[in-house]
């Protein structure tokens, strides 16, 4: 995977419950994109499973 930038964090209002996107993760556990982070470049029938918590 590619990184960069050191402790670079992206926030925005997720669309879906209202809370805070960091770098599309949804802080919020009862949403969507908590669990399946809003990518711009992420084909939704592409299941990866390197990002694991
Ligand atoms: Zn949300």
């Amino acid at each position: 995977m590619s990184y960069t930038g050191g402790g670079m964090y992206y926030a925005e209002p997720c669309p879906l419950c209202g809370s805070t996107l960091w770098n599309g993760r949804c802080e919020n556990p009862d949403c969507e994109y908590h669990w399946r982070p809003k990518r711009d470049d992420d084909d939704p029938e592409d299941r990866s499973t390197e990002e694991q918590d």
